[in-house]
């Protein structure tokens, strides 16, 4: 289906290549859609409760159940119950680790691909093991806000594991943006900190312990496995799911008599000034997933696309933001919303601490040329405030 809308070209900056439209696209309209290589939750998310299926990131809680959890608050009570999108009826577990699903389909389909290798096989999960290890290890390196996940690793060495044809699936992985050496240790530096040398080597050897094969021993050198993270960190799409946001949609769409609704809106308001109180950004199931097309798309701080999961799971779809014509460049952005209306100083320093570029897009190339630009002393202080904001989230993390 994708084939037919978009393709790959070897050319374009930052990546060496770009995804292009070979049809014109509205405004609103989805370019494609498609699933992952691999996907995962993230540890932390996970560790603290918010449920989703194993394989595809659908939410398992009620919408009501998730409300109360956030808010510790076991009153709460939903109105129109039946615009809950979650159907415990299908749901399912693995039976020899108890893992949950959302379906027989994505039991079958996680075992197939590659849970058959990471199956803990019991029930009361065993500490000492290697892939546990490996998780806490993690945690202990990978505070919230979470942007990775060690278990997306894990994931693609036993999808190449189970695979019939291992060559072509590894070919595939590495078909994925890849730096120079120099570039791979910034970026592992970058996602693990300071003592990122040592913390590589412990993650690389509880990996060896866990999931050795002949297959895989490529990326289980210092290198390939350093090249293995980089990978994920520069490639993988964030994926966040919540029965709540599913709800809200839903019962946002109810034909309601006028007083109705205005009392729908301001419970909604309510709820999320609570949410907000209490949790703060937490409110969604979140993992990341690497996707062939996606990963394909070049950044923009004035992007023409959008990727969105209008599915309430891991299944992406592109979204345009602007009128595109056939032949042009489909632009993401890399950073987040909030990120996006910094000056082009600071999106340029989180750009290249990240993911190693100078960007060059439109809106960053007109405001170079711009002599109202904000004057470096203006851009020292917002920088401080980004330094400061994301010792903060450090801290908090730290907290918890
Ligand atoms: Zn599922
Ligand atoms: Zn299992
Ligand atoms: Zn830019």
């Amino acid at each position: 289906m994708a084939g037919h809308s978009v393709e790959i070209r070897n050319t374009g900056e930052p990546k060496g290549r770009g995804l292009y439209a070979v049809r014109p696209f509205k405004a609103g309209e989805v370019i494609f859609e498609e699933l992952p290589l691999v996907c995962c939750q993230f540890a932390w998310n996970c560790a603290y409760g918010y449920l989703a299926c194993d394989f595809c990131m659908r939410p398992l809680e009620g919408a009501e159940d998730n409300v109360r959890r956030l808010t510790r608050r076991n009153d709460v009570i939903l109105p129109h119950a039946h615009c809950c999108p979650t159907n415990k009826e299908n749901h399912t577990e693995c039976p020899a680790c108890g893992v949950q699903y959302c379906s027989d389909s994505c039991r079958e389909k996680a075992w197939i691909h590659y849970h058959r290798t990471l199956c803990l096989q019991s029930r009361s999960r065993n500490p000492n093991h290697p892939l546990e290890q490996l998780n806490e290890a993690w945690k202990q390196m990978h505070y919230p806000p979470e942007t990775a996940s060690i278990m997306l690793l894990a994931r693609i060495f036993a999808t190449v594991e189970q695979s019939e044809d291992p060559a072509a699936i590894i070919q595939l992985f590495m078909q994925f943006c890849h730096q120079t050496v120099n570039e791979e240790e910034e970026i592992a530096h970058k996602m693990l900190g300071e003592q990122f040398t040592g913390q590589l080597q412990l993650l690389r050897e509880l990996m060896t312990q866990a999931l050795y094969s002949d297959t895989v021993q490529q990326w289980l050198t210092p290198e390939g496995f350093q090249s293995l993270i980089a990978l994920v960190g520069t490639n993988a799409q964030g994926v966040g799911t919540s029965p709540l946001s599913e709800w809200v949609k839903k019962v946002t769409a109810l034909q309601l008599p006028a007083d109705e609704k205005h009392n729908l809106d301001s419970f909604i308001d309510n709820l999320y000034k609570q949410l907000d109180d209490e949790v703060g950004g937490f409110l969604n199931s979140e993992g990341s997933a690497l996707y062939m097309l996606q990963s394909a798309c070049n950044h923009s701080c004035e992007p023409n696309a959008l990727p969105t999961f209008p599915h309430s799971n891991f299944q992406l779809a592109m979204c345009a933001i602007t009128d595109i014509e056939a032949g042009q460049e489909i632009l993401i952005s890399y950073l987040d919303e909030c990120a996006l209306e910094r000056s082009r100083h600071s999106r340029q320093k989180i750009l290249r601490d990240n993911y190693l570029f100078t960007c060059r897009c439109t809106k960053c190339e007109a405001q170079s040329e711009d002599p109202d630009e904000t004057s470096s002393e203006e851009e020292e202080e917002d920088e401080d405030e980004i330094e400061e904001k994301m010792s903060d989230v450090e801290e908090q993390a730290a907290v918890n």
